[in-house]
């Protein structure tokens, strides 16, 4: 049963005219479903409230067509024909006994209305964020009056849907904020002094409460910090300040920090309750519930910060990603089953990528309705046929683990005399030591497991896996990093000098370390070489990092990283090359060519780190003639995880996670949200 510790997490708490049954509040968060799939989405909000979480709150909501929001997957409420995904998902919610919230929105600065090509209205003229050659027309009075109508006129359909909580958003990316901001230069009542500059958050306030009527509670998601100096909004003078001037206005404040760089940070740049600092004292201006996140895993963190009196309830997006039912648990007493999210922002880069969440921790998320996983339940084993997994990195763990949880008797053999494959190496290298959490959930779920048998030190032979004679034989042996210079610039073995010392990720994980003037070559664009290069600064050597791509580490602009990563690397003293292409290397020297003009570069160097691609370790599956379709009855031997495709650690869980829903299951196509072309809505005007 549940710890007295943590009773403080379960005392309910009014908003408004509601009531939270406990202190658990599911920020908004992206998800990449939104509006475009709403039956997804309202799937894995209400596998949130099932999980305990007593409010789930939307994604950013538009209130109007200036303020369009695509192509990012979101959602909106314009007209009334925007209600019923919403009300979906209302209903998923409300089924499980939890809150629902919406967070209205409306982005200004931000989004260039690629799909409406209405003109993006904002505080002042100026051009939109990113690159889109458009501007921003500065907002008159009679803006401001438009802006406050269709507003409200979206707290009414908002009504109408059936939430329980109108979100009033002041984050970065909206209006509401922009005008806070001192960066807001108007000359008008609207700018200027920060009692001015707050109007227009005060006015939104006011007309989502007449939208939204009696019973509905209003809340606002607020910046307290911009980070951005002198020039922008800091806590330590306008932003306590502006809590205190609208103190009780709102029912409740979910205050945040910074963009969402600074808002969620990966593990590799920030820990758990980073924000506390900005968050504390907060509290003294105001008599209403106040919300903060900090990517919270821990009970004993959270419950501290209530008692201690930061905060009033547990903001978290990511950890409810990664476990749906993390409040459930801390009340069954169930610790040890929380899956922890181990900040990596794959999350995150769901939404850029405009499709379906996923999470590296749970590969159910964003498969809730379309394969209709569950992250707790699965179904029931459908044979009594023995499975062999060999390999005990992600892939293979997971795989043991949910055919383990489906009842099936399961032999996991893993070569080395440790789990946990390549997390195991990689969360040695700086800053992902939060990663190791992928193996150690799985670990002790799997020792708990009578169905289970974990044999470590089993380097298995073809010989031995045809003796072992199980029903089905799963391989999850990994993959190898290339020493070719083959990747995605690279088509063929690069002339490489065998004078030049060469290393991989593999060498630099298992100790075999390059030292003195060393040069990494970034063809893979995700981590790995910008966490070497931390790793070989961090010991001493000259160390720069050479990319292809317009910029370091490319992919972690998805995941948040990107200009930390710069930071870091700066920090360290580490050089910075980009555009430059690997061809070749000689005794002291490597060689690039300039990736769009051809032009020669030459760099001195003791030795080239390449970090380019991976090969899959396939002499078993070639040895026993393995792979194709894991339903067949003919196929007794298949691959998973890196073996099959060398992707990131969240393609690796993902893939032992389905191989162990589908095993022995009929083939079937997911499920998809199709337009109905019969439908007569779409033959009106
Ligand atoms: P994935 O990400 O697909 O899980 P990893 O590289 O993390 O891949 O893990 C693969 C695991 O398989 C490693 O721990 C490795 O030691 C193990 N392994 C590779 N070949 C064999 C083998 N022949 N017998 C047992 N274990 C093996
Ligand atoms: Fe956490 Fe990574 Fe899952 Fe996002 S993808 S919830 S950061 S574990």
């Amino acid at each position: 049963m549940r710890d007295q510790r943590y009773d403080i997490l379960f005392e309910p708490i009014r908003i408004g005219p509601v009531t939270a049954r406990n202190r658990f509040y599911q920020t908004p968060h992206c998800n990449g479903m939104g509006n475009l799939r709403p039956m997804a989405h309202a799937a894995m909000r209400g596998v949130k409230a099932e999980g305990g979480w007593a409010v789930v709150n939307t994604e950013h909501c538009s209130v109007h067509p200036s303020g369009d929001l695509m192509p990012e997957v979101l959602h909106m409420l314009w007209d009334d024909g925007d209600i019923p995904p919403l009300a979906l998902m209302v209903e998923a919610v409300h089924e499980h006994g939890s809150l629902a919230g919406v967070q209205l929105a409306y982005p200004a600065n931000y989004n260039a209305n690629r799909m409406t090509r209405e003109v993006p209205l904002g505080p002042m003229d100026r051009p939109v964020s990113g690159y889109h050659p458009v501007q921003v027309r500065a907002m008159d009075k009679t803006d401001i009056r438009a802006l406050l109508g269709w507003w409200k006129a979206a707290a009414k359909r908002a009504r109408t849907a059936g939430f329980d909580i109108i979100n009033v958003d002041g984050n970065f990316s909206t209006i509401a904020f922009q005008f806070l901001s001192p960066r807001n230069q108007r000359s008008d009542e609207y700018g200027g002094p920060l009692k001015n500059r707050i109007r227009l958050l005060r006015e939104l306030i006011e007309v989502t409460r007449e939208g939204g009527g009696d019973g509905m509670a209003v809340s606002v998601r607020l910046i307290v910090d911009e980070l951005f100096g002198t020039e922008g909004l800091r806590v330590a003078d306008e932003g306590i300040e502006a809590i205190g001037l609208l103190a009780e206005v709102p029912d409740l404040w979910d205050l945040v920090v910074g963009t969402w760089a600074d808002d969620s940070p990966t593990s590799r740049f920030a820990p758990e309750n980073d924000h506390e600092p900005f968050m504390t004292g907060l509290k003294s201006v105001t008599s209403k519930p106040v919300v903060g996140v900090g990517r919270f895993t821990s009970p004993d963190t959270m419950a501290s910060l209530l008692r201690r009196g930061v905060l009033d309830m547990i903001g978290a997006a990511r950890p409810s990603i990664a476990d749906p039912f993390l409040p459930r648990k801390i009340e069954e007493g169930r610790i040890d089953d929380i899956r922890e999210c181990i900040g990596c922002n794959i999350c995150v880069s769901s939404h850029f990528a405009m499709t379906h969440l996923r999470c590296t921790q749970n590969p159910t998320m964003g498969e809730e309705w379309r394969r209709g996983w569950h992250p707790e339940r699965i179904a029931a084993k459908k044979s009594d046929q023995s499975i062999l997994v060999v390999g005990g990195g992600p892939a293979g763990l997971e795989c043991a683990r949910a055919l383990g949880q489906r009842g099936y008797a399961v032999t996991l053999a893993e070569k080395k005399n440790h789990l946990g494959g390549r997390v195991t190496l990689e969360g040695e290298l700086p800053g992902l030591r939060e990663w190791l959490r992928v193996r150690d959930w799985r670990v002790s779920q799997i020792t708990r497991m009578l169905n289970v048998e974990v044999f470590l030190g089993s380097d298995l032979t073809p010989a031995d896996i045809m003796e072992f004679g199980a029903g089905h034989v799963v391989l999850a042996t990994g993959a190898t990093w290339r020493n070719d210079g083959i990747g995605r610039f690279a088509h063929r073995p690069l002339p490489l000098s065998p004078e030049m010392p060469l290393f991989t990720p593999d060498d630099v994980m298992t100790g075999n370390n390059p030292v003195g003037n060393i040069i990494i070559y970034d063809d893979d664009h995700y981590y790995m070489a910008a966490v070497i290069a931390e790793k070989l600064a961090l010991a001493g050597n000259e160390v720069t990092i050479v990319t292809p791509a317009a910029d370091i580490s490319s992919f972690t602009v998805n995941t948040l990283e990107h200009t930390r990563t710069a930071q870091r690397l700066h920090q360290l003293g580490v050089t910075m090359v980009t555009h430059w292409m690997l061809v070749g290397s000689s005794p002291g020297e490597v060689r690039f060519a300039d990736a769009r003009t051809g032009a020669g570069y030459m760099h001195k160097a003791d030795c080239l780190v390449l970090v380019t691609a991976r090969l899959p370790n396939n002499a078993l599956l070639d040895a026993l003639g393995g792979g194709g379709d894991t339903r067949s009855e003919h196929t007794k031997v298949t691959r998973i995880g890196d073996c099959e495709a060398p992707a990131a650690i969240v393609s690796a869980v993902y893939s032992g996670h389905r191989f162990a829903q589908e095993f022995e299951d009929d083939e079937r196509m997911f499920r998809r949200e199709r337009i109905d072309l019969s439908s007569p809505l779409l033959r009106t005007n």
